[in-house]
């Protein structure tokens, strides 16, 4: 069945896709200004202006409406009267209005098509397979670099530029490049802050191929570093394993990010792991399901998730350790196979 299919099957009322991504996801189209209406008997028509009319003809098996380039407005004259879901949180508020004011009966849904997006098929697997392959060798260049002297942000430049050198189709979010101190920020920007032997450095950084993303964290210790240092290393090491031996379809998010919390929990180190353990990804890097404390997500198989922990230890430096993992009915396939063993740079 195709997801269109799969979609309509699911409606009682049509749906009316704003969403860029879930259009892309649905019908393969690519705009930033277009939207999709799905009926429950499985006729769909794509909406989109001049500027995207050539790759609008090329998708099959829907109706193509041409409108002005102000999408919503053109929708609140066509869907004038009719009961139509609209995906309450990928919608602005403005097209809302837009619409509403045309008189179409809009009805509030939430994660539909999101639902269908959490369990990935072969042609998925395989791009973030590429994907999270171009990570790998994104970081065997890295343990090459010599990093010392080298601000986070040059090197961050240097992760973007590699990372199309060795063909990705671009970057899936901003590097993080975190030394030292700056380490204790689990989101920290790269600055001019430049990098001393004897600190810890965290590169957080993710690609994109055919649409979908990778995302991959290592730490590496930059120089000789303290016995403190190296103890945080192999606790988020070891809270990093826990969390990947929990993964299996049928095991709640709640489940997983807590296995990786026992020996955090245990060396008293709970109040610096302050995130949750990994989220879903796909065609963006953030989507269903979730690891952390508060989620009754189920995993199920073909799911893909990051597993993520970290420590985060103010005045004194931070580590994260993240691998990209498709979910199994036995355990996980991991997809990021770049070593964990604590690397030095010079
Ligand atoms: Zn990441
Ligand atoms: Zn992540």
């Amino acid at each position: 069945m195709s997801r269109l299919d799969l979609l309509a099957a699911g409606l009682t009322d049509p749906l009316l896709v704003t969403d860029e991504v879930n259009v892309r996801y649905l019908s393969g189209f690519q705009s930033s200004n277009c939207a999709l209406l799905v009926e429950p008997d499985a006729a769909v028509t794509l909406f989109t202006d001049f500027r995207y009319l050539e790759a609008a003809r090329a998708v099959e098996g829907v109706e193509l409406v041409q409108t002005r380039r102000d999408v919503a407005g053109a929708l609140a004259d066509l869907l004038a009267g009719r009961r139509v879901g609209f995906e309450a949180s990928r919608i602005s508020y403005a097209q809302w209005e837009t619409i509403a004011a045309g008189g179409a009966d809009l009805v509030a849904t939430r994660g539909v098509v999101e639902s269908l997006r959490i369990v990935k098929d072969e042609v998925e697997l395989d791009a973030i397979r590429s994907a999270a392959a171009i990570s790998d060798d994104l970081y065997e260049a890295l343990s090459n670099e010599r990093v010392v002297g080298r601000s986070e942000k040059e090197l961050a430049w240097w992760v973007e530029r590699t990372f199309r050198e060795l063909g990705a189709d671009g970057l899936a979010f901003d590097s993080i490049v975190a030394a030292g101190l700056n380490g204790a920020s689990p989101h920290a920007h790269p600055g001019d802050n430049v990098i001393a032997e004897g600190v810890l450095l965290t590169v957080d950084a993710g690609c994109v191929v055919g649409g979908y993303c990778s995302d991959c964290t290592r730490t590496f210790a930059v120089g000789e570093i303290s016995a403190e240092l190296a103890e945080v290393y192999d606790l988020v090491a070891r809270a990093q394993l826990d969390g990947l031996a929990a993964v299996r379809a049928g095991a709640t998010g709640y489940d997983v990010d807590a296995a990786s919390r026992t020996a955090i929990t245990e060396a008293q180190m709970a109040e610096h792991y302050g995130h949750g353990l990994g989220h879903g990804l796909g065609l963006e890097v953030h989507e269903a399901p979730v690891l952390r404390p508060e989620s009754t997500d189920v995993l199920a198989a073909r799911n893909v998730v990051t597993v993520e922990p970290g420590l985060y230890l103010p005045g004194v430096g931070g580590c994260r350790i993240e691998d990209l993992v498709v979910v199994t009915e036995a355990g996980c396939e991991i997809l990021t196979s770049f070593t964990k063993e604590m690397l030095t740079l010079a």
